[in-house]
Formats: structure tokens, C-alpha cells, sequence
């Protein structure tokens, strides 16, 4: 587990045909991503949803994508220039330390990077630290079966285990859904303070009615 994508292959990462994985502007919507949202981009690699998430948060929202590897922060930084996506800023991250302030994002976007997450539940308390309260998580990442594509299956999660430990880091979670052939996906939703009547005040992403 936590072996880290080899940043010689960004290039594949910005390949048009994985968009046959699925579709970024139905499954962002589905996963509560509304215009005017701050969102963080968690492993954001070669910035390959960079684009989909910009466009569907418009010029009244902002994307913060961030990778550990300077090399992919270069290339998608550029991508984002070329792209003229202004609304979107790229920075380099640390394992489980995330350069925003707390209570900066509305909706957190992990897309292929669970299974590369050195102490995942660490991580998703940094997540939550930099939450406002009752942002959304969605995370896809590659089904624990033999695939034709993508890493094996020893080296990534479960959904059992994505959910446990969305769970320990105390983010609660919506539901696990099919992405695809390939992919699953986790929605969670970042609880700060135990509400009174816990059902009231959160409001369902579109994909969970
Ligand atoms: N999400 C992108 C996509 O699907 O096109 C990139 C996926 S790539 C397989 C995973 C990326 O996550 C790599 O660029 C890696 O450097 C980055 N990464 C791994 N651990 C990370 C961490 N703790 N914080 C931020 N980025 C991380």
C-alpha cells in the first residue's frame, strides 16, 4: 500500500480516454459540487479534473488543487495557465499537511489518491481541519478486485475499509456507490459539531436522493 504514482507517467494521467473511467461533470454534480463552492482537489497529479471541476464551480468558486510531488504540481500548474482556468491555484502539499487555512472548502474532491495515502486517517483529519462544516468528501478510487487496469488489488482499500476509516477520522459517511466498471465511490460529509436533531441540518448531495 501507499506506493506513490510515478511522476514520469503524468502524461498518461492526461489522457482524453480516461474519461471512459467516468463521466467528472455527472459524478461531481452527483457528489454535491454546486457553483460558487470552494473545492479542494486532494493528488490533483497532472490536473487531469481540473478543468470539469473549474467549469462546474464557475468564476464565483475556486479549485486548490495539490500534490506531494513537485513534478505534477509543475504540470498541472501549467495545465491550469494554458487552460486559463483562473479560477484555479496548484500547490505543493505535504503527506498529512494541507497549505490552507481551517474552514477554507465546501467540497473535497480524492479521485485515484486513497490508495497512495501513507496514514489515510491522519490525512482525512487534515481534510477535516480544513472543511468548513458540512462540506462533502467524495472519494473514487480503483475496486478491490483483479481489474485490466489500474494497480492491483492488494494495493488498494476496500470499501469496507474506506468507510471505516472516513469513519475513525470522524467525517460521517453518505453512502458507497458503483463509478463505473472499474471504480467505486464514498461520499462523506464533514460533521464539526454533533447537531441537535442530527437529520435536519445536512443537506443530501444529488446523487445520494
Ligand atoms: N487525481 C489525479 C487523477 O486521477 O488524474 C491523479 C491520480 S495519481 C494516481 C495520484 C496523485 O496523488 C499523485 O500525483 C500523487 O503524487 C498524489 N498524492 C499521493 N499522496 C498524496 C498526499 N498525501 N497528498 C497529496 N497528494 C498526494
Amino acid at each position: 500500500m501507499a506506493h506513490k504514482f510515478d511522476p514520469a507517467k503524468l502524461q498518461k494521467l492526461d489522457d482524453p480516454a480516461r474519461l471512459e473511467l467516468f463521466d467528472p461533470r455527472k459524478v461531481f454534480k452527483d457528489f454535491g459540487l454546486k457553483r460558487g463552492m470552494k473545492v479542494l482537489d486532494v493528488g490533483t497529479g497532472a490536473g487531469f479534473y481540473l478543468p470539469f471541476l473549474s467549469e462546474l464551480v464557475s468564476q464565483e468558486g475556486k479549485v486548490y488543487g495539490i500534490d506531494v510531488q513537485p513534478l505534477a504540481v509543475e504540470y498541472a500548474r501549467k495545465k491550469a495557465d494554458s487552460l486559463n482556468l483562473s479560477n484555479v491555484e496548484v500547490l505543493l502539499s505535504k503527506e498529512c499537511e494541507i497549505p490552507l487555512p481551517d474552514d477554507t472548502v465546501d467540497f473535497v474532491s480524492m479521485v485515484f489518491v486513497f490508495h497512495e495515502l501513507e496514514d489515510p486517517v491522519s490525512f482525512l483529519q487534515e481534510v477535516k481541519r480544513v472543511c468548513k462544516p458540512l462540506a462533502y468528501v467524495g472519494i473514487i478510487d480503483w475496486k478491490k478486485e483483479e481489474r485490466d487496469k489500474g494497480p492491483p488489488p492488494e494495493e488498494v482499500y476496500s470499501e469496507w475499509e474506506v468507510g471505516l476509516m472516513l469513519e475513525e477520522a470522524g467525517l460521517k459517511v453518505g453512502r458507497m456507490v458503483e463509478v463505473g466498471r472499474y471504480c467505486f465511490g464514498a461520499y462523506a460529509v464533514v460533521v464539526k459539531e454533533e447537531p441537535k436533531r442530527f437529520h435536519s441540518p445536512i443537506r443530501v448531495p444529488p446523487g445520494l436522493l
